[in-house]
């Protein structure tokens, strides 16, 4: 099997190389991006590999099709990049549903933390000699309220996380697992509640048409003054724009974006020596209480290996069989894993 692996950086060879060379793959990596204007390169491959920014329109699906590629093989959970209903009969879509939730929740924390004591700062003054300790007061995690927005695979280990620091939890999920109330200190509320009481809140749900600015001037107006959010699933969940103004009116007392609503047009690459072309962003990242990791929250070396081992039984089990029970297929259910091992069409 041929595969087109698009958008590659340096981290992603050798655990990709070691996986499909016990399974007899061939890959071709690719530094760009995959995108209607650089679909030809796909010619000759039986599927494509693609990351998050990576963007699998309509346009791109017929093009692929039309060239006889017949899988497209994320090495990520999200999907929101490919257009999964107008895939459903012309490609297979594979993702990787797991591979590790601690790389992410734990990225959440450590912002967390950075953030509300200060240590980005100190980091920076100590390097200078700079001992002196005015501006860095932070505040105790134990005793807070955190919200919690999707309580999955990630979300939970970021409870559990809070729950050894002593935090209460309130968690909104659209489909809440109700193992997880213990009416105590983990508890299911409204969205509204949620917001009206938490001193931080962390967004770990997926991005669909529901949860598209969740975090905007309507929501952020309903939070306690000087609310800390937490962002690493996917940028378009906050506007941007007014988590922006609410950092100006003092109303957001911090914020911790690993995912950005127009990365794609910058995260991974090094823009050092450029004039950055976003002004929300450039505002954002000079704030002393923001933190902006570029997508980042996966990058432990364990999840590289688990996302490598599942891209490629994924397609292993697709070439072998037809399918994999990591399909993402449009007609079984929300557009959500069909669990037919991709034998709809
Ligand atoms: P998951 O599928 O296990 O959990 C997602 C949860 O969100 C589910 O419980 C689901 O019911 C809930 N949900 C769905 N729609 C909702 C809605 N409208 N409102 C509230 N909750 C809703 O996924 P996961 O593995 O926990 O990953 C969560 C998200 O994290 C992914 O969608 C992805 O966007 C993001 N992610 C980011 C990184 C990173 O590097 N920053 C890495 C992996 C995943």
């Amino acid at each position: 099997m041929k595969i087109a692996f698009f958008d590659t950086k340096p981290y992603d060879k050798p655990s990709f190389d070691a996986f499909s060379a016990e399974a007899g793959m061939e890959i071709k990596y690719f530094e760009t991006k995959l995108t209607p204007d650089t679909v030809s390169l796909a010619e000759g491959f039986d599927a494509v590999c693609v990351f998050v920014n990576d963007n699998v329109n309509a346009e791109v699906i017929d093009r692929l099709c039309e060239m006889g590629v017949r899988a497209v093989a994320l090495r990520c959970a999200g999907y929101n990049n490919v257009d999964v209903k107008h895939a459903f009969g012309k490609v297979h879509v594979f993702r990787v549903p797991a591979y590790s939730p601690y790389a992410v929740a734990e990225h959440a924390m450590a912002m967390l933390l950075t953030s509300i004591r200060r240590i980005h700062k100190a980091y920076i003054r100590t390097r200078d000699f700079n001992f002196s300790l005015s501006g860095m007061t932070g505040f105790d995690l134990f005793g807070k309220t955190v919200g919690v927005i999707g309580t999955g695979k990630i979300g939970r280990v970021f409870i559990d996380i809070c729950r050894g620091f002593g935090m209460k939890v309130l968690a909104y999920d659209k489909y809440p697992a109700q193992d997880l109330d213990n009416g105590d200190t983990v508890r299911y509320v409204s969205l509204d509640e949620l917001f009206e009481s938490s001193d931080i809140i962390s967004l770990h749900c997926p991005l669909t048409e529901d949860t598209y600015h969740l975090i905007d001037a309507e929501s952020l107006a309903k939070c306690k003054r000087g609310v800390v959010i937490i962002n690493t699933s996917r940028g378009a969940l906050v506007d941007a724009e007014a988590l922006l103004s609410g950092i100006k009116a003092r109303s957001v007392g911090a914020a911790c974006l690993d995912v950005y609503e127009e990365e794609s047009d910058f995260f991974f690459e090094d823009f050092s020596g450029h004039i950055l072309d976003d002004d929300i962003l450039a505002r954002l990242i000079s704030m002393p209480n923001v933190i902006v990791t570029s997508h980042q929250a996966f990058l432990t070396e364990e999840a590289l290996s688990n996302i490598a081992e599942t891209t490629v039984k994924n397609l292993l089990d697709f070439m072998r069989d037809g399918g994999s029970p990591n399909e993402v297929c449009y007609r079984c259910g929300k557009e959500a894993d069909c669990g037919t091992r991709g034998k709809c069409f």
